[in-house]
């Protein structure tokens, strides 16, 4: 195909193999990345010597052909303008058309030139292209590394001002624990929050862990190994870190772990903040929410959550899983009001550490306020155990507490009730303990009672009585009673003592037993009081005018201890003397030792100012208290009243009659006379004449009376008396 005198120039084969070698190379070197200016040089020359052998050609030839043979390599060349892709198509329709045209006709040699030149456009193009390409590559790769730097270094710089201004400004302490190498660098602030000076502490994890209350230690260990093992996108705990003065401060910390390609963790870094101020404050709600400000014993709000829980137990077990003793000190308003609030808070106090003390735990024990506690416990078998231990508290309130320089003796009541399946509520249980805690107090006092569900019918009566017992006074339901004071000597009824009774509008006559206590207990007691006052003088006043011979009759009145303590107790009865028109002198007001025992702000006094007045005290149910002599000793009453518990014929056999014969010496030796109650007996009667007692009152003579039927006794007393004066002047005569 080539030009015959051309046909055997090597330059021919040469140049034809350098620009196939020359693509092949391009090909080489774009494919394995090879350097670019190895083959630079090389691949131009390559690409250039097909380009000088068409020259070489063309300086061959003449005229017409060589202007063809010109034209057709500078057309050739001119390709070199169109893109790859076209270059490439041309030649491939150059190429085809020339085969057939040189298998065919016998190829002009013309258009060789042209092909010549296509290599050539194809060669520079083709390197020129990848060139471009390459070097837009590099250039682009350049480009986003500088960018890629730039921005690193950027956020860098920012976050390293940014850690540090954190760091500074924050008052938590930071570190950050290098789990490859084992290393924790801990933050100056971390360092100064447990008090270490530099250099102190050197950034090994024990460190930190050593420092770790050992109760809080299992938790912190736990919130890390959680969060390691990916099951926590970041931890937190709280703790107490030891500081350097050797107390506790608590702390949070947060952390987060720093991961490897395969999620490894490989850092560990976060925060500590000093939260001991919020766990102060936090206490101090705690205690006030759920402790008593008194003893320091959880209070009615946490055993609420604590029976809730124990009463969840018991029903889904379907059987008593706990027990509640609920515990509440015998006559300890008497003990506050003659100590004074300040000493009675300080028994409280007392009685709760004896509690803790008796083996019971501040898991078990609570205080609902006054002087009522509760004990809970989980671990009682049965009603024997639970007995056990009501008695062992029992036992341990029961000795003597010294307070200010005395002894003071407290006892107990308790109420015992099984944690049943079929409670539902805190209110409930503790109702029923309640209940049987009342009944304890009802059968005695200083005792344990189990509650049976017969307590909770007889606690609603009870609470209906109490209902009824405030209608009561403004329904006048209720009336005096009285019963003779006799004289032991001369047989004539010389007094009278005015006894309450209610007219119960369903129960019928009430005796004071079955529902003073009552009133005392709610304070109705006071204007009960004085309405019977009231009552009896104005009763008196009626049969001093009504009947003859009855002109010296006096009336003995109870006071109650509350009306005892009232500031205007004198002026009252004064008062009260005066609307109804009684003389001072028929009035003597029975006063009880127990009364006198909360004596506070001058009883004594009150009671001089009334016996002033004319009015005469006695002292009731003498002989039944402890301190009887000691008050003897302190105000002069004008008379004593021996109990009646000193008249039962058993008694009086066994000893018994030694001490009245003493109280009575005494009684006189102090000037004052001395009534016998409960005389129900012929013997009982000659026995009090024969102690010479100088009066007696007992159903021998006579039991109480409606106003009424006294009124008739009076009558029948005067004829008895006539007669019996007729008697004694029959046998004078
Ligand atoms: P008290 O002052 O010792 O009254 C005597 C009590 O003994 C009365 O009971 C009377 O009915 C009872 N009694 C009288 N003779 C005999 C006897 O021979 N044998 C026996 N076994 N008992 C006899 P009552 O009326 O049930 O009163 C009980 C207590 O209630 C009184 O004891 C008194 O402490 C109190 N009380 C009664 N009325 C009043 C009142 O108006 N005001 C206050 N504050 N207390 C009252
Ligand atoms: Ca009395
Ligand atoms: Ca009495």
């Amino acid at each position: 195909l080539v030009q015959p005198d051309l046909r055997m120039s090597p330059l021919v084969a040469l140049g034809s193999i350098t620009a196939l070698l020359l693509l092949i190379f391009r090909w080489i070197w774009s494919y394995w990345r090879i350097p670019a200016r190895w083959f630079e040089s090389v691949g131009s020359l390559l690409a250039a010597l097909p380009l000088l052998l068409s020259v070489a050609h063309l300086h061959a030839l003449s005229g017409f052909q060589e202007a063809l043979n010109l034209g057709l390599l500078g057309a050739g060349i001119m390709s070199f303008f169109l893109s790859l892709s076209r270059l490439a198509l041309v030649q491939v329709v150059t190429l085809c058309v020339w085969a057939v045209l040189a298998f065919t006709a016998g190829a002009s040699l013309s258009w060789l030139y042209y092909v010549f030149g296509l290599f050539a456009a194809t060669g520079l193009k083709v390197h020129s292209v990848f060139r471009k390409t390459e070097l837009q590559k590099a250039l682009d790769r350049a480009h986003f590394e500088i960018h890629t730097r730039e921005s690193v270094e950027h956020d860098l710089r920012e976050n390293k001002e940014r850690y540090e201004l954190v760091a500074r400004a924050t008052n938590d302490g930071l570190w950050d624990w290098d789990l490859k190498k084992g290393e924790i660098y801990f933050s100056p602030r971390w360092r100064t929050m447990i008090g270490a000076e530099e250099g102190e502490v050197h950034g090994q994890p024990e460190e930190w862990f050593d420092r770790v209350c050992p109760q809080d230690l299992g938790a912190l260990r736990k919130a890390i190994v959680k969060h390691l093992e990916g099951e926590s996108p970041h931890f937190t705990a709280e703790y107490r870190l030891r500081h350097q003065d050797g107390g506790y401060r608590w702390m949070l910390c947060r952390g987060v772990a720093v991961r490897d390609e395969k999620g490894r963790p490989c850092r560990v870094a976060g925060s500590q903040a000093d939260i001991s101020d919020r766990k102060w404050s936090e206490e101090q709600l705690y205690q006030q929410a759920f402790q008593d400000e008194l003893t320091g014993l959880p209070n009615r709000a946490l055993l609420s959550k604590r029976l809730e829980r124990a009463i969840d137990n018991s029903r889904q077990s379907g059987k008593p899983c706990f027990v509640v003793l609920f515990l509440d000190l015998d006559r300890f308003k008497n003990v506050n009001d003659s100590l004074g609030h300040l000493l009675g808070d300080e028994l409280l106090k007392s009685v709760a550490s004896r509690l803790l003390k008796s083996g019971l735990s501040m898991e078990t024990v609570a205080r609902l306020g006054g002087d009522e506690f509760v004990l809970l416990d989980f671990n009682v078998a049965n009603e024997r155990q639970a007995l056990r231990i009501g008695n062992r508290v029992r036992r341990e309130l029961n000795r003597p507490y010294l307070l200010a320089g005395r002894e003071i003796y407290l006892t107990a009541s308790i109420g015992i009730a099984w944690g049943r399946p079929d409670y539902r509520t805190p209110t409930e249980v503790l109702r029923d303990a309640d209940t049987a805690m009342y009944q304890a107090k009802l059968r005695g006092r200083d005792r344990c009672e189990f509650f049976d569900r017969s307590m909770h019918s007889q606690a609603v009566d009870l609470l209906q009585l109490e209902n009824d017992l405030r209608r009561a006074l403004k329904h006048d339901e209720f009336t005096l009673h009285y019963q003779p004071i006799v004289s032991l000597q001369g047989g004539a009824t010389t007094g009278v003592e005015a006894l309450l009774r209610w007219q119960h509008p369903r129960q019928g006559l009430l005796s004071p037993k079955q529902f003073l206590w009552l009133a005392e207990e709610t304070g109705m007691i006071v204007p009960l009081s004085w309405w019977g006052l009231r009552e009896a003088c104005s009763q008196l006043r009626c049969w001093l005018d009504t009947i003859n011979d009855a002109s010296a009759l006096t009336i003995n009145v109870n006071l109650a201890g509350k009306q005892v303590m009232q500031p205007d107790l004198v002026p009252r009865t004064l008062e009260i003397l005066e609307e109804t028109g009684l003389p001072a002198r028929h009035l003597r007001l029975e006063v009880t030792e127990s009364a006198l025992l909360r004596n506070q702000g001058g009883l004594t006094s009150r009671l001089s100012q009334l016996q002033d007045s004319g009015v005469k005290i006695h002292l009731d149910d003498f002989g039944t208290g402890y301190s009887s002599l000691s008050y003897l000793h302190r105000f002069s009453f004008d008379a004593l009243k021996i109990d009646r518990s000193f008249m039962r014929s058993q008694l009086l056999k066994s000893g018994n009659r030694k001490i009245v014969e003493a109280m009575v010496e005494l009684a006189h030796d102090l000037g004052m006379k001395v009534i016998v109650e409960g005389l129900e007996n012929e013997e009982q009667v000659s026995l009090a004449r024969k102690l010479n007692c100088e009066y007696g009152q007992g159903y021998y003579f006579s039991a109480a009376l409606s106003a009424r039927r006294f009124g008739e006794y009076l009558r029948s007393q005067k004829t008895v008396r006539q007669r019996r004066n007729l008697v004694s002047i029959r046998k004078i005569s």
